[in-house]
């Protein structure tokens, strides 16, 4: 069976840059019930993934974070507060990285080695910081020009590569993308998983698994969620984006678990387990 490496990231419906963190206080806290449905999922195909988990939230939930990590699950940081890294200034991103990867690693006692940018939204000077601060990998690196936030670095000509050296101390695991026509049509999940049929997303994954030689899934919990209020639907387009296909994402990751065999970024690529 071809091999996939699953990921989650760990933050709640409300969890947008378009929400500062002032007014996430309050709001209901829905993520631990899709959380519990992936975790089931994976288990239950004995498959393992890696969950970039958001500070801000394995503050509230740290039991939660217990639980994936005693599942024999990767724990990697997706930040502190969400905020896209191009919107921060250096010092601000140092401090977000610190204070996320410290709260995991107490949570968990071990050591948090990957870490994921928030809308894929990495610029070069963070991957300096990154290595800095003691983190082995990335992966933010989505090669598509169809979101402005997507990141622009200066590897990003090597996209199509599985993973990469990056830095001198750090590594890319970038996220797949299907080429069309000249286009890089982003393939590896989230909404887009939602809104491609499942038949077509698997051609499509097949084709790229052929090109690259690996593929990395990436799911939220928010898209498992089909009761989640609907606050960001300003337009019909972003509406349509960002609800499509809520109640049917936990059937198409049980098909995912069943083509493929899932596993972890530490799993699928050990030598970024730990050292520089
Ligand atoms: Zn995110």
């Amino acid at each position: 069976m071809l091999k996939m490496v699953f990921t989650v990231d760990v933050e709640d419906w409300f969890c947008s840059p378009q929400l500062p963190l002032s007014d996430w206080e309050g709001k209901e806290l829905r993520l631990e019930q899709p959380i519990r449905q992936i975790l089931e999922l994976l288990d239950g195909n004995e498959a393992t993934g890696t969950f970039f988990v958001l500070g801000w939230i394995a503050e509230r939930k740290p039991d939660l974070i217990k639980e994936i990590h005693r599942r024999g699950h990767e724990i990697a940081s997706h930040g502190y507060a969400h905020r896209l890294v191009s919107d921060q200034s250096p010092k601000q991103f140092q401090h977000d990285i610190r204070t996320s990867k410290a709260i995991l690693e107490h949570i968990i006692g071990e050591k948090v080695y990957g870490y994921r940018a928030p809308c894929f939204s990495m610029v070069d000077w963070g991957l300096d910081l990154l290595a800095e601060e003691g983190f082995v990998y990335d992966s933010s690196l989505m090669p598509s020009s169809s979101n402005a936030l997507y990141s622009k670095f200066r590897e990003a000509t090597q996209a199509g590569q599985s993973s990469f050296k990056i830095t001198e101390r750090l590594w890319e695991i970038p996220l797949p993308v299907c080429r069309m026509g000249g286009i890089a049509v982003p393939w590896g999940g989230g909404g887009y998983f939602r809104l491609y049929p499942y038949p077509v997303f698997q051609a499509g994954a097949r084709r790229i698994l052929k090109n690259n030689g690996s593929f990395v899934f990436y799911i939220h919990p928010s898209d498992l969620d089909g009761g989640q209020p609907r606050i960001f639907n300003t337009s019909w387009l972003n509406g349509f984006r960002r609800y499509y296909g809520l109640r049917k994402s936990s059937a198409k990751i049980k098909h995912l678990l069943s083509d493929y065999t899932c596993v972890s970024i530490h799993h699928s690529y050990p030598h970024l387990r730990g050292c520089h």
